[in-house]
């Protein structure tokens, strides 16, 4: 299981290398209103599934914040393909919210709290303040 664990993830870092922006504008917004709300958090935690952006180990709870485009936010017209290139486009995307959808398994599975956040709801201050009131305050 380690084995296979760690090969996956040798090459899941790769594809992450180029598609992958830390420290991306939405993802700031959120931790600057977490910080702001009180809350304290580390970033980019290493040791767990996906290497979530914002954890919260006092909580039990990560915070991921996902671009729309890259990692297919259902619904979202920000999330709609180029017209060209779909051969290319589509199942890179796919590949990135099949292991979005891995990563929060595993890290449920492991009893963290998993909040998405998409780039799209981050400029809406109040429902997403509350949002994340809502689920760093919940009882588990
Ligand atoms: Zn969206």
């Amino acid at each position: 299981m380690r084995v296979v664990d760690s090969v996956s993830r040798a090459k899941r870092s790769q594809i992450m290398a180029a598609v992958r922006h830390k420290d991306t504008r939405p993802e700031i917004t959120v931790r600057r209103l977490l910080h702001r709300m009180g809350y304290r958090y580390r970033l980019h935690a290493r040791d767990l599934p996906g290497r979530p952006d914002i954890v919260l180990p006092k909580h039990r709870a990560v915070v991921e914040v996902r671009g729309c485009f890259w990692h297919r936010h259902p619904g979202c017209s920000n999330a709609r393909l180029p017209k060209s290139r779909r051969g290319f486009w589509l199942p890179k995307l796919r590949a990135n919210r099949l292991r979005d959808l891995k990563n929060e398994r595993r890290l449920r599975a492991l009893d963290w709290n998993v909040l998405v956040v998409w780039e799209c709801e981050v400029g809406s201050t109040a429902p997403l303040t509350k949002r994340l009131q809502e689920f760093l305050s919940a009882k588990r």
